[in-house]
């Protein structure tokens, strides 16, 4: 009989792109569905950074890169961290890789052994915890408080180190929370870090879209804990280029240069195509661009947060990133005693998709992305309402 890996075995499917595939095979099957499910921005990409791409094509830009990225985006990727983040890589010490997912397997890959421990605070991006598995580490999972807006403290963070303790992953602005930390709240954690022999992996992949006084801060700018920051980041969010897939990441040399070395027996370098494109994106002024999109999230996150106000609902009011992510506790009862249950009922019969909170390590939450178009959100609270009223 075929057998699969147990590595396989023990994997869980991404909620994510579950829930987006079958809202848009439902869609396909003519089913007016409206899918909140993927962080997708749906603005086109930039126009210049298409030219960009349109030239690599023309200029028959179309071979084997070297594995690690173009030698031009490597140095743009390390002017990048320098100038916006206070990081200070040699190019040499960043690597691109096929979307941030990929560098943040890379990175995983890279470090982790099996027996090893990786700190991961819930609710968490649902990639995360299913790539130390892939490296058989050892997930420890630090539930957080929405008193706290899910944001982990340092009492919190210190009681999860142990022994074994290899890595922190860390992600702010928050998938799915929207939840932002503040420069205090990531010192306090840098001191923490600071006194263990931990890395920390610091997906910053939000890092452009943020509201309001809330800023944006890189963990490994604080010089105390430089040496043992992996910094991850991507044009997928920030430049709507989610299906250009690229993403890279800034470390230690040792653990780039072993990263380097898992790529180039994996997949080689990204698509050269898409190399000049994000080249474009870091090189180009596209702040005008970059401010339209994050005003538009604004707006939607502030409709959305109103409606769900008038609803009664809980949530995270969204400080960064575009997921609103709510409490659904109370509509668990009945037949419908878990998020998935509700999250088949809500797009079965009222056809709105959304991801259940228990992909995330919140059950009983659910997860909205306002990424869609203002017309979609608006039909998905038509849809909400009487699909809530009738459910209290
Ligand atoms: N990190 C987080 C927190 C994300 O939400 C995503 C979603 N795509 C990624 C990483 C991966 O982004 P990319 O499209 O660049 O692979
Ligand atoms: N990161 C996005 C999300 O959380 C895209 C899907 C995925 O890669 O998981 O919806």
């Amino acid at each position: 009989m075929l057998t699969l890996s147990r590595k396989v075995a023990s994997l869980k499917p991404s909620a994510t792109l579950t829930l987006f595939a079958r809202a848009k095979a439902m869609m396909a099957k003519g089913i007016d569905v409206v899918s909140l499910t993927a962080g997708e921005p749906d603005f086109p990409t930039p126009e210049p950074i298409k030219q960009a791409a349109i030239k690599a094509i023309q200029e028959n830009f179309t071979k084997y890169t070297p594995n690690q990225g173009i030698p031009k985006l490597l140095e743009v990727v390390a002017e990048k961290f320098r100038r916006e983040n206070n990081l200070f890589f040699d190019p040499s010490q960043i690597l691109v890789s096929h979307g941030a997912k990929h560098s943040l397997f890379n990175a995983i890959q890279a470090v982790c052994n099996p027996g090893d421990e990786v700190i991961i605070p819930a609710p968490y991006w649902v990639s995360h915890p299913e790539m130390v598995k892939l490296a058989g580490a050892k997930v420890v999972v630090v539930e957080t408080s929405p008193k706290n807006q899910f944001k982990i403290t340092p009492t919190q963070l210190k009681k999860a180190i142990t022994n074994k303790t290899k890595m922190f992953i860390f992600c702010s602005p928050s998938n799915p929370t929207g939840a932002v930390y503040s420069v205090e709240e990531i010192s306090a954690l840098a001191r923490v870090v600071e006194k263990s022999g931990l890395y920390v992996l610091s997906d910053e992949i939000y890092e452009k879209v943020v509201y309001e006084q809330n800023v944006h801060f890189s963990i490994g700018s604080i010089e105390s804990i430089r040496d043992k920051v992996i910094t991850v980041n991507g044009v997928s969010k920030a430049y709507a280029m989610t299906g250009w897939r690229i993403g890279y990441m800034g470390g230690p040399k040792a653990i780039i240069a072993a990263a380097e070395k898992i790529q180039g027996q994996m997949t080689s370098n990204a698509a050269s195509i898409s190399q000049r494109a994000a080249l474009a994106a870091l090189q180009l002024d596209l702040s005008a661009e970059l401010q339209v999109m994050v005003n538009e999230f604004d707006r939607r996150r502030r409709y959305l947060s109103a409606e769900f106000d008038k609803l009664g609902i809980e949530y995270i009011y969204p400080a960064g990133a575009f997921y609103l992510f709510f409490n659904a506790k109370k509509f668990l009862k009945g037949g419908l005693r878990t998020d998935d249950a509700l999250c088949e009922h809500l797009l079965l019969k009222h056809n709105v998709a959304m991801v259940p909170g228990s992909g995330f390590g919140a059950s009983g939450w659910m997860r909205i992305s306002y990424a869609c178009s203002m017309q979609e959100l608006e039909k998905a609270v038509a849809r909400l309402q009487p699909a809530f009223d009738a459910l209290r």
